[in-house]
């Protein structure tokens, strides 16, 4: 399809994260290599935080008119409303094609590629263009390595394995500079971001005997520091990072009466996914996340009472 087929659109999830835009860029600029037409959009567009990977200028926010498009490609997007206002500009697209690691994706699309067992989307896209010929540049290697680095933690998760290390190998091998595209990612966050965390950690909480470690973020600090959405990534980690706390979670309040909620496990045996599930989220055993109505207070005594229905303690 990918070469029979003239416009693409290239999609992925609200609030993208290295994985997608990574994986939108990558496809995207194997694609042009063919001499496609492709549009590369997300409802975010470009995160500055991003902004130096090649190719990044290809990617907007979607317009507001429909264009006519052959192919509509969701990338790492585990439910299509999470496409977002990316939606109604491809309506007029003949095939649908859904590319995604999440477990929980139920497969919507006329094409459907799943590998739950993927720990990025990237790495799928990496096989893809391997397995099919297809363009593979300098520029489409870092995105790829973008996608695949910031997914896996650094190439710290457990889903990252002697594969993924390998292809990793391959993209250095590729033209990829290490060292200077992990600190275009790790060591180049804005004060805010910093700033940001020091009032997260005032606000933070351990339940359970230590094992839950949780901070929360209300709008009115949000809006005085100026918080951007690309500023709260990651630094949930820093829960995760303390000894003897399997489960962490971020909550944000949101400007539309809900609260973001972003959770994460260190044990297998803590599935967070059907956690986040329950209020109608999704995501991964190990990371995952939902949406859920009501205030900071409320959102934190259900979520904290569904952990520990899990974990077994009392909220
Ligand atoms: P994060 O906490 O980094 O936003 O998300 C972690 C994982 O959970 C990601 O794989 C993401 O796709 C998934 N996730 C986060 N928020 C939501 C949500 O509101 N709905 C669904 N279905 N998945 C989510
Ligand atoms: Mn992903």
């Amino acid at each position: 399809m990918l070469r029979e087929q003239q416009r693409f659109a290239i999609l992925s999830h609200v609030r993208p994260d290295g994985d997608a835009l990574g994986s939108q860029l990558a496809l995207a600029l194997s694609l042009k290599e063919l001499g496609k037409t492709v549009r590369v959009w997300n409802e975010d567009g470009m995160l500055e935080k991003y902004s130096f990977v090649p190719g990044a200028n290809l990617l907007s926010k979607p317009p507001s008119v429909p264009e006519d498009v052959d192919v509509a490609l969701a990338l790492d997007t585990a439910i299509q409303n999470r496409l977002g206002n990316t939606l109604p500009a491809i309506r007029a697209a003949k095939i649908w094609i859904n590319i995604d690691h999440h477990p929980s994706n139920p497969g919507y699309g006329d094409i459907v590629y799943i590998d739950p067992t993927s720990p990025a989307t990237g790495q799928i896209i990496f096989e893809l263009i391997k397995s099919q010929n297809l363009p593979l540049t300098h520029q489409i290697a870092e995105n790829l390595y973008v996608a695949i680095s910031t997914d896996t933690g650094s190439f710290q998760y457990p889903n990252t394995t002697a594969h993924t290390f390998e292809i990793a190998a391959e993209l250095v091998r590729a033209g990829v500079d290490v060292g200077r595209v992990s600190q275009e990612l790790y060591e180049n966050f804005p004060r805010r971001r910093s700033e940001l965390l020091r009032e997260l950690l005032a606000t933070m909480r351990f339940e359970a005997g230590g094992r839950v470690a949780s901070f929360s973020l209300s709008l009115n600090l949000a809006r005085q520091l100026g918080v951007l959405p690309e500023d709260t990534e990651g630094l949930i980690d820093h829960l995760r990072a303390i000894r003897g706390v399997i489960v962490a979670v971020f909550f944000e309040e949101l400007p539309d009466g809900k609260v973001r909620v972003s959770m994460r496990s260190k044990s297998e045996d803590v599935d967070v996914r059907t956690i986040c599930q329950k209020f109608g989220g999704g995501g991964h055993i190990l990371a995952a996340g939902a949406r859920v109505r009501g205030t900071l207070p409320e959102v934190r005594a259900k979520i904290l009472e569904a952990i520990c229905h899990v974990i077994g303690c009392d909220p």
